[in-house]
């Protein structure tokens, strides 16, 4: 690709379009990006991979998020590229919140084609992104584009948000490009959010730590993870046992560039299947949430891939959806980029309503910002995580783990 140069927003948008049809055609999100240079040379194009072979691949696998680690990856092999502020990624969709954090958290500039009033930074279509912690809206408000269209159908709107870079001669998008964005998109998202929730429910779940230790389930979880289901604590109830876990894998993320963050996850039954450090060194987004939860939908993607029914049967049984466990981050969300991102991975991990009788799915053991301060920041998300899965981060109730970390 890297041939090639786009100079106005529409020839770089139809890339996008273009994109995003492949996805609708793979099965997942109908969504296309691309990242350009500060001369309007594209440097990569790809599309959501959420979805793959009928399975969920990577949550996370959102277009915007994977140009970005596929940025730092390739910084990371010596490729000499500009840095964040020269480049620019244009995408079919607005941004969702994971990814709105993650081209914050780097200092990218975004040019956005179709809303999204469920789950797009912009959905109040306002350009205040008053969605986003306040510390963070002027910077959001300087590099994200929402380009003109002009006409007369419903299509049509006024440009808003920041200029674009000055390489781009033209500024608008064609009206039936913008119709192609959206309707690519509308045209796929309620089949993947209900694929990403076909799990099966609690009663039908059977517990992990049944299964023989050679079983290829039991295989499966501790490739990534050696010390997986080596604890179990009561159902969503972490205590001070988590704590030699969360320690390790805090000390190994300070070894990869990382604050010494961490994330665990337990099961329905209490198991640990995973605890993973970020990889910061690796990619600025590579947080210790984003590693744990695309390394659990990848496990049992490479599970469920090829199996016989059968085995696939016996997989969701044992893995369920990570809703009906646990996520326990070592440190609390803060009004931050990259916690902002963690946030909007989480939605992206649910695309569904929390069980109601897990409403405190996710738990964090030491807070970065105090209760009424994260709360605000979860109750002005856009509608799919204020709303809809009604995202509440809240403090373990073990003291003893508390103390344990602090
Ligand atoms: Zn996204």
């Amino acid at each position: 690709m890297a041939f090639k140069k786009t100079i106005d927003v529409q020839a770089a948008v139809a890339i996008a379009a273009s994109e995003a049809i492949a996805a609708r055609t793979q099965g997942t999100f109908g969504v296309g990006g691309l990242m350009l240079d500060q001369h309007g040379n594209v440097l990569q194009s790809l599309h959501n991979n959420v979805v793959k072979d009928g399975l969920v691949f990577d949550p996370t696998a959102h277009g915007e998020r994977q140009l970005i680690d596929w940025y730092y990856a390739e910084r990371a092999r010596g490729r000499d590229l500009p840095p964040p502020q020269d480049i620019t990624i244009v995408t079919s969709l607005d941004p969702c919140c994971m990814c709105s954090g993650a081209i914050l958290a780097g200092g990218f500039n975004v040019v956005v084609a179709a809303p999204d009033k469920a789950s797009g930074i912009n959905h109040d279509n306002s350009a205040s992104f008053s969605a986003l912690p306040p510390a963070l809206r002027a910077r959001a408000g300087d590099s994200f584009s929402y380009p003109a269209i002009l006409g007369s159908s419903l299509y049509a709107r006024p440009a808003a948000g920041a200029v674009p870079k000055s390489f781009f001669i033209g500024k608008t998008i064609s009206e039936p490009t913008q119709a192609l964005c959206s309707l690519v998109f509308e045209a796929t998202s309620s089949d993947v959010m209900a694929l990403l929730n076909s799990d099966l429910p609690p009663p039908a779940l059977q517990d992990p730590a049944t299964l023989p230790a050679d079983h290829a389930i039991v295989r499966a979880l501790k490739q990534p993870y050696p010390d997986a289901l080596t604890y179990r604590c009561a159902p969503h109830q972490p205590d001070a046992g988590l704590a030699p876990f969360l320690l390790q894998a805090m000390a190994r993320d300070r070894e990869h560039g990382g604050a010494g963050d961490a994330v665990a996850l337990l099961d329905a039954f209490g198991n640990l299947l995973l605890c993973m450090a970020g990889r910061l060194t690796q990619s600025g987004i590579r947080s210790a949430f984003m590693e744990t939860t695309r390394a659990y939908a990848q496990l049992r993607y490479k599970l469920l891939n090829g199996a016989t029914p059968a085995q696939r049967d016996e997989v969701r049984r044992y893995l369920g959806h990570p809703k009906d466990g646990t996520f326990v981050f070592a440190r609390g969300p803060d009004a931050g980029a990259v916690s902002y991102m963690n946030l909007g991975a989480y939605g992206s991990t649910m695309e569904g309503p929390l069980p109601l009788e897990n409403p405190a799915q996710l738990q964090y053991v030491l807070p970065s910002v105090p209760d009424d301060e994260l709360a605000a920041i979860c109750a002005a998300m856009p509608p799919l995580y204020r709303d809809v899965i009604r995202i509440r981060p809240t403090q373990v109730a073990d003291q003893a783990l508390v103390a344990a970390l602090a």
